[in-house]
């Protein structure tokens, strides 16, 4: 309990002076209101971790203003296993992919401010930009308007030709925004063909690929397959990494975790079957991999030129 300040008159004694109204003075101001001053911490909108940015367009050079997103503001919640990072207040995945919309070029940060070749300039403008017809977003972007630009983003890469590992990102990314909005059918759809692109890179690109070392790709690799349900793909990738005495430590550890997540949910399966009666034999399900080297895989890394051809 605080005394009053006009009990306490601590400025007495200077009346000479003038001062003859100093006896109710506080030294530092009434405590009663400066705690109903005392603002409580302003809840953060989404809008106070964005910003305005304008940057040049690699394609058609216009001046284009972006949505960004204040990295240094980002507080992390939560990593997957996979490395999608879940952060308070807002999900930076969702502002990941620029857009200019004079030519209809889109991509992540990275792959707007980097200089592209004559050669991927000329097929943007011939496939995306004779075509492209203008929108405008909200100022807050949700998961559909952010699978909207990946979207965009991927046919980009794939008219350009892009390396298969920024296309397995791109896919690794819309898989995550998928998982965000709980569409697992999606989610799968994706991350199989960030699995398909990552394999090809390995096979093709030296490290660092989509910014990771060989290990850490096959680490992702690893747990891309479990998270579709090859199992027996996903054991073979962490058995890579496992046996790898150069790989890291903290990477091995990783693999181990994974490993005997899906020797625990192998048993959980068998349990399950074991428990289950004989008058409903289960419907076998096509593994999500194998679909998707038929569909989409073949599209977007195998089938590249065709695509480009076929505009
Ligand atoms: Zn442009």
């Amino acid at each position: 309990m605080s005394e009053k300040a006009d009990d306490l008159n601590l400025l007495s004694g200077l009346e000479e002076f003038g001062f003859t109204d100093l006896d109710s003075i506080s030294l530092y101001g009434d405590p009663e209101s400066k705690r109903s001053e005392a603002v409580k911490p302003k809840e953060k909108t989404e809008e106070d971790y964005l910003f305005d940015r304008t940057v040049e367009c690699p394609v058609c050079s216009s001046k284009v203003r972006v949505r960004a997103v204040r990295k240094s503001a980002l507080r992390v919640v939560s990593r997957d296993s996979d490395s999608m990072v879940t952060y308070e207040g807002i999900n930076p995945l969702f502002y990941d992919i620029f857009l200019c919309n004079t030519c209809g070029y889109a991509g992540t940060e990275k792959q707007f401010t980097q200089r592209l070749l004559k050669t991927q300039i000329d097929l943007i403008k011939q496939n995306i930009s004779s075509r492209w017809r203008p929108k405008e977003y909200p100022r807050i972007y949700d998961a559909d308007i952010a699978i909207e630009r990946f979207k965009l983003a991927l046919l980009n890469c794939v008219v350009r030709k892009a390396k298969n590992s920024d296309i397995a990102l791109l896919c690794l990314k819309l898989g995550w925004v998928y998982r965000v909005k709980g569409d697992r059918e999606n989610e799968v759809k994706y991350l199989t063909q960030a699995q398909v692109g990552f394999k090809e890179a390995l096979a093709k690109e030296s490290p660092p690929i989509a910014g990771m070392d060989g290990d850490s790709v096959e680490y992702i690799i690893g747990e891309l397959a479990r998270r579709i349900g090859d199992y027996k793909d996903a054991l073979f990738w962490f058995g890579r990494v496992l046996g790898n005495t150069q790989a890291r430590q903290s990477l091995k550890d990783k693999a181990r975790d994974q490993k005997y997540l899906i020797a625990d949910t192998l048993k959980k399966m068998r349990q399950a079957q074991t428990d289950k009666t004989a008058e409903e034999p289960a419907e076998r399900a096509k593994p999500a991999a194998q679909e998707g080297k038929k569909g989409l895989g073949k599209l977007l890394f195998g089938g590249i030129g065709n695509l480009v051809r076929g505009y």
